[in-house]
Order: structure tokens, then C-alpha cells, then sequence
């Protein structure tokens, strides 16, 4: 490739607890070359990644990370993972390993909040908004906020998916799995929560299932206190369990019963088929949102 070629090619990292998917190109229809690795040690998954992003020229790379993170610049551990339970990963510096061998731009970001932003970076109906909460119901659940067009950051982070949600135990007895806090978001309502309590995999429960009832009901006390506390434009609903379709009306129809016709905007009044959405990136929100960070740092 000449120099003119290389000019503006990002490299983007979506790092999860199973894979890294990582990535190299200018946007999500000019991806020049992509590999997943498999999440083994810290030491070997970040050095295939790094050797992949070697064979290019980048300008920048973005590096997304499952987390907790410490995303404070000013921290000695800025860069790394705080608390995961994967084994091996706590305290790794995923920047630091980077930037011992790259020396351009490098942005360093929680996985959801990438996500988040790719989702508003590549999406133009979303760039039309300043406001966007992207939420993953999978494995975890989490959340990325795009405040006016900014990814929030605070203390830490934000860790939505850890919220405390209304809990009738009469109603539903499962007390979470959560290891932290037991029946939080996450602990009622994430794929493994569902598939402990209704003891076989989400993806294997059917349309009329009680589960999913139960589950846009979760969701929905989420979507309400979300609403109620940022007042986002849009959220949008990624993640494996939101792959189940008929999650997305039931969630809108008890967002609104929830609100009770409290806030007055014309966005909540309708179906809300605008407002709740899937993400328009698919599955690619992540890395695809790691490519935009590496895009705007450049
Ligand atoms: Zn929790």
C-alpha cells in the first residue's frame, strides 16, 4: 500500500471476556481486515491483537474493553481492568500494553460505551440527536451514555446494569445472580439470570413463555428510571437477549403504562418505535464503536 492508501485507517478493539474481535478500516462499510481471537491469558490475547494491528500503518487505534475500567487519565492504573471475575485479567493495562508499542492516538474505552458511541457516531439519524443510552442485555448487562455527544464518564464509570429494580419475591422468588448485589439488573434479568432461573438457555425459551413477559418487565423499570433520571432522545437495545424480538413492543407497552403519561413529549406518546430501538449496527456496535474512537482522536 502507498502512504495515500494508509491515510486515515483506524484500528479498532472490541475486547470481551470470550473474544476480541479486532479491526482495521475507515468505517463500517470500509473495513480492510478483521480477526477474532479467542480470550485466553492477558499476556497472549493482547499480544496477537497488537501483532494483528503491526501489519498496518494506522493514525489512531481505539481500544474497547470489557470492564470495570479505571478511566481516569490522572490514575497511576489509568488504562486497566479493575474487578472482573475473569480470571487473570484484574489490574491488566490493556493502554499501556498498546501504547508500549504504538506510538499514535490511542483511545481507551468500557466495551458498552463504545458501543454507545458507535451507535451515535455512524448512525446519522442518531448524530441528529445530543443525547443516546445504549444498553447490552447479554452476558452482563451494561450501559453507555451519550451525553450532548459526549461519552459519560464520572467517578468510575457509569454501571447501569447494576441497578436496584422493584422485586415482588411473591411474585417471582429468584433472588439474582449478581455476584455483587444479588437481584440488581443484571442478577434478574441478564441471559445467565434467565437461564438459572428457568434452568435452560435464553435462547432456547419460547414466544409465549412466561419468561419474556417477566423479562420486558425488568427492562422496562430499567428504560423508566433511565428516562426518568437522563431523559435520553433515544435508547437503544443491544445484546444476545435482545436478539428476542418480541422483547422490543412488550418493553415499549410497559415503558408507557410505567410513565403513566407523566412526561409530556410527543416521543413518548406514540408507539415508541422510535425511541426504543435495536441497535442499527447489529451485533457490530462495539467494534464498530471502537473504530469511531479511534476516528475521532486521529
Ligand atoms: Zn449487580
Amino acid at each position: 500500500m502507498t502512504t495515500d492508501q494508509n491515510k486515515n485507517l483506524f484500528g479498532g478493539m472490541e475486547g470481551g471476556g470470550t473474544k476480541f474481535v479486532c479491526a482495521v478500516g475507515r468505517g463500517p462499510d470500509a473495513i480492510v481486515d478483521e480477526i477474532r481471537l479467542q480470550t485466553t491469558t492477558p499476556d497472549k490475547t493482547l499480544s496477537q491483537a497488537i501483532a494483528f494491528f503491526q501489519k498496518y500503518n494506522l493514525s489512531a487505534i481505539g481500544l474497547a474493553s470489557f470492564g470495570p475500567l479505571d478511566l481516569d487519565p490522572a490514575s497511576p492504573t489509568y488504562g486497566s481492568i479493575t474487578a472482573t471475575p475473569k480470571p487473570g485479567w484484574v489490574g491488566t493495562n490493556v493502554l499501556a500494553a498498546f501504547q508500549f508499542v504504538f506510538k499514535v492516538p490511542l483511545a481507551f474505552e468500557l466495551d458498552v460505551n463504545a458501543a454507545a458511541f458507535g451507535e451515535y457516531s455512524w448512525i446519522p439519524e442518531n448524530r441528529k440527536l445530543d443525547s443516546l443510552v445504549y444498553f447490552t442485555i447479554g452476558t452482563g448487562i451494561g450501559a453507555g451514555l451519550i451525553i450532548n455527544r459526549k461519552i459519560t464518564h464520572g467517578l468510575i464509570h457509569p454501571e447501569a446494569g447494576h441497578m436496584r429494580l422493584p422485586h415482588d419475591r411473591k411474585k417471582d422468588p429468584f433472588p439474582g445472580n449478581c455476584p455483587f448485589h444479588g437481584d440488581c439488573f443484571e442478577g434478574m434479568a441478564s441471559g445467565p439470570a434467565l437461564a438459572r432461573r428457568w434452568r435452560r438457555p435464553a435462547e432456547m425459551l419460547p414466544d409465549h413463555h412466561p419468561a419474556w413477559e417477566q423479562e420486558a418487565t425488568y427492562i422496562a423499570y430499567a428504560l423508566v428510571n433511565v428516562i426518568l433520571v437522563l431523559s435520553p432522545k433515544r435508547i437503544v437495545l443491544g445484546g444476545g437477549v435482545m436478539e428476542h424480538q418480541t422483547l422490543f413492543p412488550s418493553i415499549r407497552s410497559k415503558v408507557r403504562g410505567l410513565l403513566n403519561g407523566y412526561l409530556a413529549s410527543p416521543v413518548l406518546a406514540g408507539t415508541m418505535e422510535d425511541y426504543i430501538v435495536p441497535p442499527a449496527l447489529g451485533r457490530r456496535s462495539g467494534i464498530l464503536g471502537a473504530l469511531a474512537l479511534a476516528k475521532k482522536i486521529a
